[in-house]
């Protein structure tokens, strides 16, 4: 029996994530969702513009993906990945390795697991070549999860303020990120490359970055010009290279991996959120073999002492490939989804309250011009987004920053219907 809370109040025993809770928290219910469409408990359904929270890559409810996940779930739906594989697990490593050139998989349950399982053999494959190297680098305003290893990483910030100390300490480099008519971007992206040669002067275990757009942080994107010189400094040095492609895997910048699109070949990537659709939780951490390598001997100290309880988990592999599948079958969903964009976003900056547009693949942003305080906590994108919900559109700014990063599904209507209601906020701004 659901409790009769009044609609919109969080039910008394949920504690809902990345909310303050204070009298006007809300949280609404939902029944159901078909496509790129959200459908609420006694309210009009919403288009679900931001994939809820970058997972949902073909839309609600696929077909395709919930057949697959209900055929796995009567064979087996759940073994101990330590002692034993299974068929679906093979496929999507097979699959995986010949996309990406990147041999090994490595299973987790997460975006931050992933990015933790990355960092964890970064580091002990320099143990295990008895090298051992501790320095890290990361990027300024990026953000790899929410556990320790991945907040250490992040951009140390108010969410992850109340653990400082508990963290280990990360070298950074600025994140040069652009926009349409940038002009000083050249400029910043030496600044950030000398910055990087100088820490690269320390022996460096790896680097990491989230390849072409920094998510969280802001949709600030690099040009993969960028990116290649990062990447040639790192070889220089000797240090690993880690992609978090968390976010960007999987069409969302228009290349079935971002890294592709930026030319860039890292040792080991981070893959989740739109791994399996975005129906069933799953990270996966890809390793070149030369990774892999260092790691296969007598010597206890040399494995790779990680695992999760759901490891491999056949639900989440047989959703995964139905996924590829699908992506397989029509890549001009992701191909040219920058193209549906383009016209909208191009009108939309002519807007006095928008600038630095900016848009790959399937992700378009914007900053709102405001005055007072930028960031996360400025509230303007707040009121654009009860706006927009007003107008049957669900987006969640981050702070004055603006998106969308719809399910590959939406149609032309509903994507025009979401920067009408971008449009409609703006001038009630
Ligand atoms: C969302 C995200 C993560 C964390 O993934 P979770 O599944 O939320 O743990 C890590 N890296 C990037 C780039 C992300 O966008």
């Amino acid at each position: 029996m659901l409790s009769h809370n009044s609609p919109g109040d969080i039910h008394p025993n949920l504690w809902p994530p990345f909310t303050q809770l204070n009298e006007n928290s809300r949280q609404e219910r939902v029944l159901g969702g078909d496509g790129a469409l959200l459908h609420r408990d006694g309210l009009p359904p919403l288009v679900d513009a931001i994939s809820s929270w970058w997972v949902t890559l073909h839309g609600h409810g696929n077909i395709k993906i919930a057949e697959a996940i209900a055929a796995q779930a009567k064979k087996l739906e759940q073994v101990i990945f330590a002692d034993f594989s299974h068929p679906q697990a093979e496929l999507i490593a097979e699959r995986l390795s010949a996309l990406t050139g990147l041999q090994k998989l490595f299973f987790s349950d997460n975006g931050s697991t992933a990015v933790e399982v990355a960092i964890k053999i970064a580091c002990q494959w320099w143990l295990n070549k008895d090298q051992p190297r501790s320095q890290i680098i990361a990027f300024e305003g990026a953000y790899h999860g929410d556990t320790f290893g991945a907040m250490a990483i992040g951009e140390r910030n108010l969410f992850n303020a109340p653990f400082e100390k508990m963290l280990f300490p990360v070298k950074r480099v600025p994140w040069p990120a652009t926009w349409w008519g940038d002009e000083g971007v050249e400029d910043r992206e030496n600044l950030a490359l000398r910055k990087l040669e100088t820490l690269l002067e320390t022996p460096t275990a790896l680097v990491i970055l989230e390849p072409l757009i920094q998510g969280a942080g802001g949709m600030a994107m690099v040009r993969p010009e960028f990116l290649q010189a990062v990447e040639k400094l790192t070889r220089q040095e000797g240090a690993l290279l880690i992609a978090d492609e968390v976010l960007t895997g999987f069409g969302r910048c228009g290349n079935l991996f971002a890294f592709l699109r930026a030319g860039i070949s890292p040792d080991l990537i981070a893959l989740s959120k739109g791994l399996t659709g975005g129906f069933l939780p799953m990270g996966v951490t890809m390793s070149k073999a030369k990774i892999f390598e260092e790691f296969i001997g007598e010597d206890p100290k040399l494995t790779l002492w990680h695992g999760h309880s759901f490891t491999g988990n056949p639900l989440g592999c047989a959703a995964a490939n139905a996924s590829l599948d699908l992506l397989e079958k029509n890549p001009q969903s992701f191909e040219n989804f920058e193209a549906r964009h383009l016209p909208h976003l191009t009108d939309l900056a002519k807007h006095p309250k928008v600038t630095k547009p900016r848009l790959i693949g399937t992700i378009a942003a914007f900053d709102l011009k405001i005055d007072g305080k930028k960031g996360y906590f400025n509230v303007s994108g707040k009121v654009l987004k009860d706006i927009a919900k007003k107008q049957g559109v669900f987006i969640r700014p981050l702070g004055n920053v603006v998106y969308l990063l719809p399910p590959l599904c939406i149609s032309d209507c509903q994507l025009e219907q979401c920067y009408a209601s971008i449009q409609k906020g703006l001038d009630n701004l």
